[in-house]
């Protein structure tokens, strides 16, 4: 240290910065000065991280902040005030300008610029607003800070950081000023405040908290290279009350462990961490993911949480070894101290003077503040010094130290991280929301239902009830005016009677007719045309009034109907969204539960997939949704008119399909052909790679492997790999024909439909994954082949030769993929086992290539199996004889 301020050249009266690079960052020095955009607004921090990735460690794109520096002067204490009486102070503070004088002697001094220059008047409130609170506030927007104090045993380390101010608040130091801050800002019910407190002794890190934890170890992610000590407790606090009886608790074990080492807390270095975890919701559009981009449902904010850690360091007293007069274990001691001491100020030094190499390694005080020096934190370093010229040295010593850790510059860096676990929950909550609202929506529309037909009802009986009564009344009338003119004819003809008397009499006789009988036939004939008029009337009132009624009523039930319908078909699209969002959230679960990334339709490679969680007892929310559903209005949904509709039908058909328990009735209910219809009628991609994946979950199953080939699977399949652009399509197709090319019933018809061509046709795409699901599906077939003709089953050549596959299993033999090369392994030896095949191997190559497995392969098994199959060949033989090759 000391050389390094005779470089530094300090002169009389000059005031000397730092460094020159750093002089800029000098001129605005302020604790207070250049946040990082954060601080701003969260937003801006959140867009940042869309850009790159979803963790802090993987972006770069930090703000540098160059570690602050304050200067405090003890006041004189009682001894200093009187040994010291007649000697002026070693140090002379100009606050306003930030310099710092140290007196050579009484006519030389040397001048010192710094952050901040706190003076022996500066109150514990100051101090902490201008050291400390930036990097809590820092801390609070998700960034990692440091505070720390450095300086002789007795000028005021503990007194500034540690001080509880019991008795007097106004004397509270800066760990309890900080935390004070922190609990202010943090919302505790979705925040969380968890403290360690630690002391670290002759390079053994002890719990403060737990002191018979005497070695705690620190632990480096080797990707982001963040320091933490899982060893250590992490105490959560609530409130200031219990952060103060926890640091009176880790007092209180400091002095005990420390009489037990026979030591002084002097000699050891303190350090507090305050783990802050923070929730923040980030933007909308924070992960595209391929499922959103067909998905009908606005996504929930992606939540985030920031972990940030202030470090609060009460460093050993900086004093030189031969001052402390150590001997013995003592001398070990201060060995320790000064080896973590000395390491500290070694990798400020090469920081500060930007060496390539930093020895950060060379003690556990410098891996613990390896963030905190050169790191991603916002650190702030308190140096402090005493007045008395006694002391010049070690002030001197000081004062470089605080001078170097100003020329340090740090790369800020927010600790942001997706927030899964809340995601999930939210996830849930969503769901549990959806279904309610689902409940609530069909219950309303259920009681509509009942409601309308209960008015439709009631419509009907009032009108029937109306027209009933208004015939009453019209018959009745009709009656009335019957009778009315009864009697008025009646009348007329008494009238009639007595006009006429015998005249009329007489008249009638000569005519061969009684009177009485030309008017009794009067009456007959208008009786006759009464209930003629009756009648008429009564149909015409039937016709007009009741048939226009019941029309009306007609076609308000078949409108009720259509609407009925209607509402149905959206309650379908609506629960089946559902069923596909509770899927996305199991699989985001599972996802979480494996740490790897979730694919919908995986089940190629892995039977066991399917099993998941059908082997559990209870339903799952995806079972209970799809029962509601139901198959075949799921089903319908894969013909919608509605594009959109039909890519979530067919993702939550291949879904369903994954799960073994559902398979039969998807293809009972025709599930199976809709797939296919899909992989004919449609062009687009996705559903051609999700029916596909469907297809293949189905084609594991014996039974199903008949139907789809009944069905044309096989050409259809061909024509969509022959199109397919996307390697995860082309898996499927050809995962979903190496299911068949096992099924030995279909050999001859796979292959005249084009099945093998198909295969081949897919290794265009270079894709390891296609090219393993081809190599399966040669495998399959070959074995299929071998057993037909040791059954005497199937005679000549094998169709895989027929159809061209020989160069490709050649070429892929030593693949440096282990399935592909496993499974074209086994093909070769199975195509081995016949003779009539044995020329063409030999031409195309394959014999080499069956002596290296016999020789080379990893499986002993395939190895014998290839050793044996050539042994038992006489053209093998005979060809190996003539190569002089030996087994
Ligand atoms: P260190 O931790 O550096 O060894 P301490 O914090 O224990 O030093 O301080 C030593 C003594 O000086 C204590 O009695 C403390 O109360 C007193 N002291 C330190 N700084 C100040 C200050 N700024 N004002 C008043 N007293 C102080
Ligand atoms: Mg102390």
């Amino acid at each position: 240290m000391a050389s390094g301020a005779n470089r530094n050249g300090m002169h009389k009266g000059t005031v000397k910065p730092p460094s020159a690079a750093n002089s800029s960052n000098l001129k605005s020095s302020s604790f207070k000065s250049r946040l990082p955009p954060s601080n701003q607004s969260p937003g801006s921090a959140l867009r940042r991280t869309n850009s790159a990735s979803f963790t802090a460690a993987a972006r770069d794109d930090g703000v540098p902040g160059r570690v602050r520096v304050a200067v405090r002067l003890r006041p004189r204490n009682a001894e200093e005030l009187v040994a010291d009486a007649d000697f002026a102070d070693c140090v002379e503070l100009q606050p306003e300008l930030k310099r710092l004088k140290l007196r050579k002697n009484n006519w030389d001094s040397e001048t010192y610029e710094f952050d901040e220059v706190l003076t022996e008047f500066a109150s514990q409130k100051r101090v902490y607003e201008v050291v400390a609170k930036p990097v809590v506030e820092s801390v609070l927007d998700g960034y990692n800070g440091t505070v720390m104090a450095y300086g002789q045993t007795g000028t005021g380390k503990t007194f500034t950081l540690g001080r509880l101010g019991e008795e007097d608040t106004s004397a509270r130091g800066i760990m309890v000023r900080s935390m004070e801050e922190i609990l202010a800002n943090v919302s505790l019910e979705t925040d969380s405040v968890t403290v360690s407190y630690l002391q670290l002794y002759m390079e053994a890190i002890q719990d403060l908290l737990d002191p018979a934890n005497d070695n705690i170890s620190i632990v480096e992610d080797p990707k982001t290279g963040d320091v933490s000590l899982p060893g250590a407790t992490h105490v959560e606090i609530r409130d200031e009350h219990s952060f103060l009886e926890l640091l009176r608790l880790g007092e209180a074990h400091r002095i005990a462990a420390n009489t037990k080492l026979n030591t002084e807390s002097s000699r050891s270095h303190a350090i507090l961490m305050v783990h802050v975890k923070r929730s923040v919701l980030g933007a909308e559009d924070a992960i595209p993911s391929e499922i959103d981009k067909s998905s009908h449902f606005v996504k929930p904010p992606k939540p985030l949480v920031r972990k940030s850690k202030l470090v609060l360091v009460d460093l050993a007293g900086s004093e030189r070894i031969h001052k402390s007069g150590s001997e013995g274990h003592m001398l070990e001691e201060a060995k320790s101290i000064n080896l973590s001491l000395s390491a500290l100020g070694k990798c400020i030094n090469a920081l500060a003077e930007n060496s390539a190499h930093v020895p950060v390694r060379d003690s556990k005080l410098t891996r613990l503040l390896r963030d905190s020096f050169g790191g991603t934190a916002r650190t702030s370093l308190i140096v402090t010094i005493g007045p008395s010229p006694r002391h010049r040295g070690e002030t001197a010593s000081t004062i470089l130290f605080g001078q170097r850790a100003m020329k340090v510059e740090n790369m800020l860096r927010i600790k942001e991280e997706f927030d899964y676990k809340s995601l999930a929950r939210r996830l849930e909550i969503q769901l549990d929301k959806l279904i309610a609202e689902n409940e609530r929506q069909q219950k309303a529309f259920d009681d509509e239902v009942e409601r309308i037909n209960l008015e439709a009802q009631n419509r009907v009986s009032e009108v029937e009830r109306d027209f009933t009564d208004a015939l009453e009344k019209e018959r009745l009338k009709c009656q009335m005016e019957y009778m009315e003119s009864v009697k008025k004819l009646e009348e007329k003809m008494i009238e009639n009677q007595r006009k006429h008397g015998c005249d009329g009499f007489m008249n009638d006789k000569c005519n061969g007719k009684g009177p009485g009988f030309s008017i009794a036939e009067d009456v007959a004939e208008v009786k006759k045309l009464l209930e003629k008029e009756i009648n008429m009337r009564k149909e015409a009132e039937e016709e007009a009034g009741g048939a226009a009624e019941i029309l009306k009523l007609q076609k308000a039930l078949e409108d009720e109907g259509h609407q009925k319908k209607k509402l149905e078909e959206e309650i379908i699209i609506l629960r089946s969204q559902m069923l596909q969002l509770t899927f996305e959230a199991e699989q985001m679960r599972r996802c979480l539960g494996r740490g790897g990334s979730g694919n919908a339709y995986t089940g190629l490679d892995s039977p066991m997939s399917q099993v998941r969680d059908s082997l559990n007892g209870h339903k799952t929310p995806v079972a209970a949704l799809f029962e509601q559903v139901g198959l075949q209005k799921i089903l319908a949904l894969l013909e919608s008119e509605d594009p959109n509709v039909r890519i979530h039908a067919v993702k939550v058909v291949a879904n369903l399909a994954a799960e073994e328990a559902n398979q039969e009735r998807i293809v009972e209910a025709g599930g199976l052909t809709s797939l296919l219809m899909l992989l004919r009628s449609y062009e687009d991609e996705t559903v051609h790679r999700v029916a596909a994946g469907a297809i293949a979950n189905l084609a594991m199953n014996e039974a199903n492997q008949e139907l789809i080939m009944v069905q044309g699977g096989i050409s259809l399949l061909s024509m969509t790999a022959s199109d397919a652009e996307d390697p995860q399509t082309l898996r499927m197709v050809a995962g979903a024909i190496a299911n068949l090319c096992g099924n030995d019933k279909l050999q001859s018809k796979l292959r005249s439909e084009g099945g093998i061509k198909a295969l081949l046709g897919m290794v265009r795409c270079g894709h390891l994954d296609v090219l393993s699901q081809v190599a399966r599906g040669i495998a399959n077939f070959a074995k299929c082949e071998s057993r037909a003709s040791t059954n005497g089953i199937k005679s000549g050549r094998s169709l895989l030769i027929d159809d061209g596959a020989l160069p490709w299993i050649v070429q892929n033999a030593n693949n440096d993929s282990a399935p592909i090369r496993r499974h074209i392994e086994l093909a070769l030896c199975h195509l081995a086992q016949h003779e009539v095949n044995a020329k063409d191997m030999i031409c195309g190559g394959a014999l080499w290539e069956l002596v290296r497995i016999s020789q080379d392969c990893s499986r002993e098994d395939i190895r014998s199996l290839a050793r044996r199959t050539l042994n038992s060949s006489p053209v093998f033989r005979a060809e190996m004889r003539r190569l002089r090759i030996e087994l």
